[in-house]
């Protein structure tokens, strides 16, 4: 293998030569102890960075057994070495010439910990894959500084963070410690009739409605279960902990305002993702099918049946096939659930703040003044306990302003200064005082769990002659000619998860033309992911895709279901 001395050489050769000179240096590289792979050659200073790896042989970086003996043991050590790399490379990263040039990084991710492809841990090495912005003079390589960065920066980068022993070693077991508790955590919930747990002294408030960092002032109340409420939970590292569990059935999160309601939801709602020592939410689990809904009035819909909530719309418009390019709040919604239910959603978490008034109450004097044959909504509040009884899909429900819900939930928390307290007794001691004069409208109720097959066509990324899927940000994917809006898909939280999304969008469309339903077409591709790791969701077949973290079935169909062009074939 040729080594640093000769690809330093070939830089000094090609310095001040045109940009594309820079594809001579591909291939594989020996710098000792390492081994560098430079997979992608950007094809100049303003396209997307360089793609490169550095591997360093198992003997030298000497893992022991312990840290990847397990699936999220692995995850939780290489999500650790990104990190520490990352920090490492930002070291070295400094802008150098024309475009992007002189950048070094390492994806790593923010709160949760997530599998990602950043680095990889494995019997044979360690290995991190990098981005890189060759840098350049206009448009002329400018080979020396190429050269610090290859051989000295990238390197350096891998000196610190792919030899176990010189890894900050209480940090990596504490990282793999917090997301293997929250592993089993996750595991106890079904056996003990949870849909989610939340331990006593958790951290939920965040630093601003922008990050997700905890709040750390001296105003914050850690969570404490209220005493009906608690349970017990023995975990391999925290040992006995106590906390809330939040049971199957319907629950109801009362409150005034300001009192931590929505903050309790979202902390329910990123449970189904372990989360990092130190931020506060790390005891917090959510099963994995919990589905947090919302309405977005705007929205396009295909052929969803929505019937179950919404029938005799104007218009005659058939809501056993509901398609629109502009949904209203209550039919967004109820679209949502139901896209939801179709991919196998065992709990939804709705809040009040973000969801249409009508699609979750109406009240004795509206059923009064509007009749039941004007009204197209079948409301949440005659639905809720049907989903449960029915399908066994639990819901978690904030609302401060309509005691109706006294008479359909299971459990009645109210939020109070931010603590939660179980009101269950006294509100139904009022739902007998003061009977509701509603009328259940629910009695029609039919849902039927239909699997939707997508037209591949329609999934067709083409534009002016060549694919184009493209990340945007957190919550937004350029498809061919249409953007999806993600950012109802408010499990989404890491923009490595987007990307991977883009992964799943470019494999579908082969997945569909064997005929498979959605949600099946999905979890085909989850299940290679799952034994061929998240790489199958490469765009560069054979290159390192070092940017993409893990996501959830729900949210590559939520993805698929706000796609402009999705066209479903007929039933
Ligand atoms: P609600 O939904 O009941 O109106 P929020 O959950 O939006 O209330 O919380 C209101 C504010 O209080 C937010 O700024 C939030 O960050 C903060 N907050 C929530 N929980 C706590 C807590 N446990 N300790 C301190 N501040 C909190
Ligand atoms: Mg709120």
């Amino acid at each position: 293998m040729r080594d640093a001395s000769e690809l330093s050489g070939i830089l000094t050769r090609i310095d001040g030569a045109g940009y594309k000179a820079y594809k001579d240096i591909r291939g594989s590289w020996s710098l000792p102890p390492f081994t560098l792979f430079i997979d992608h050659v950007q094809g100049d200073p303003y396209a997307a960075p360089s793609r490169i790896r550095l591997r360093l042989d198992a003997a030298y970086a000497a893992f022991p057994p312990g840290t990847t003996s397990t699936r999220i043991r692995t995850i939780a050590c290489e999500e650790f070495v990104a990190r520490v790399a990352r920090a490492e490379a930002s070291r070295h990263s400094r802008p150098i010439g024309t475009g992007g040039g002189g950048r070094i990084h390492v994806d790593a991710g923010g709160q949760e910990i997530l599998e990602r492809t950043a680095a990889r841990v494995t019997g044979e090495y360690a290995e991190l894959r990098l981005s890189v912005g060759l840098p350049a003079r206009g448009r002329r390589v400018m080979g020396r500084a190429a050269a610090d960065i290859l051989t000295v920066a990238v390197p350096a980068t891998g000196e610190v963070s792919l030899f176990h022993d010189r890894l900050p070693l209480s940090g990596l077991a504490d990282h793999i410690d917090a997301a293997e508790d929250h592993e089993h955590l996750s595991a106890l919930l079904p056996e003990m009739g949870l849909i989610a747990f939340v331990a006593d002294g958790s951290v939920l408030p965040r630093e601003s409605g922008i990050s997700d960092r905890p709040l750390a002032s001296s105003g914050v109340v850690p969570f404490r279960s209220p005493d009906a409420l608690r349970l017990e939970v023995d975990l391999p590292h925290r040992g006995l902990i106590s906390g809330m569990g939040v049971r199957e059935g319907v629950t109801l999160i009362a409150g005034g305002g300001f009192h931590g309601k929505s903050t309790l939801l979202e902390a329910l709602s990123l449970g189904i993702y372990p989360h990092v020592p130190g931020d506060g939410r790390e005891l917090v689990a959510s099963r994995n099918n919990t589905v947090k809904v919302c309405a977005e009035d705007g929205r396009g819909v295909e052929s969803v049946n929505i019937s179950a909530f919404i029938s005799n719309l104007p218009g005659g418009i058939d809501t056993a096939c509901f398609s629109t390019e502009n949904a209203s709040g209550s039919t967004s919604q109820a679209s949502y659930i139901i896209e939801a239910v179709e991919m196998g959603a065992g709990a939804f978490l709705i809040d009040e703040d973000i969801s249409a008034t009508n699609f979750l109450i109406r009240d004795a004097r509206m059923q009064r003044l509007i009749a039941k044959e004007k009204e197209p909504i079948t409301p949440y509040i005659d639905m809720v306990r049907h989903l449960y009884e029915d399908h066994g899909i639990s819901t978690v429900l904030v609302l401060g302003g309509a005691g109706d819900y006294f008479d359909v939930a299971d459990t009645v928390i109210a939020m109070e200064e931010f603590l939660p307290m179980d009101v269950t007794t006294r509100a139904r001691e009022i739902a007998t005082e003061i009977p509701t004069p509603r009328l259940e409208e629910g009695e029609s109720l039919r849902l039927d769990i239909e699997r939707r097959r997508p037209d591949p066509s329609s999934l067709d990324p083409e534009k002016g002659g060549k694919p184009v899927i493209k990340c945007r940000g957190l919550t937004s994917i350029q498809l061919g000619r249409t953007d999806i809006d993600l950012t109802a898909l408010m499990q989404l939280n890491d923009r490595s998860q987007t990307r991977a999304i883009c992964g799943y969008l470019r494999l579908l469309p082969r997945e569909l033309s064997s005929s498979r339903e959605l949600k099946g077409a999905i979890e085909a591709i989850s299940s290679r992911i799952e034994r061929e790791g998240l790489e199958v969701l490469s765009q560069y077949p054979g290159e390192h895709p070092g940017d993409l973290a893990f996501v959830r079935p729900f949210e590559v169909a939520g993805a698929v279901n706000r796609l402009r062009t999705l066209k479903v074939l007929d039933r």
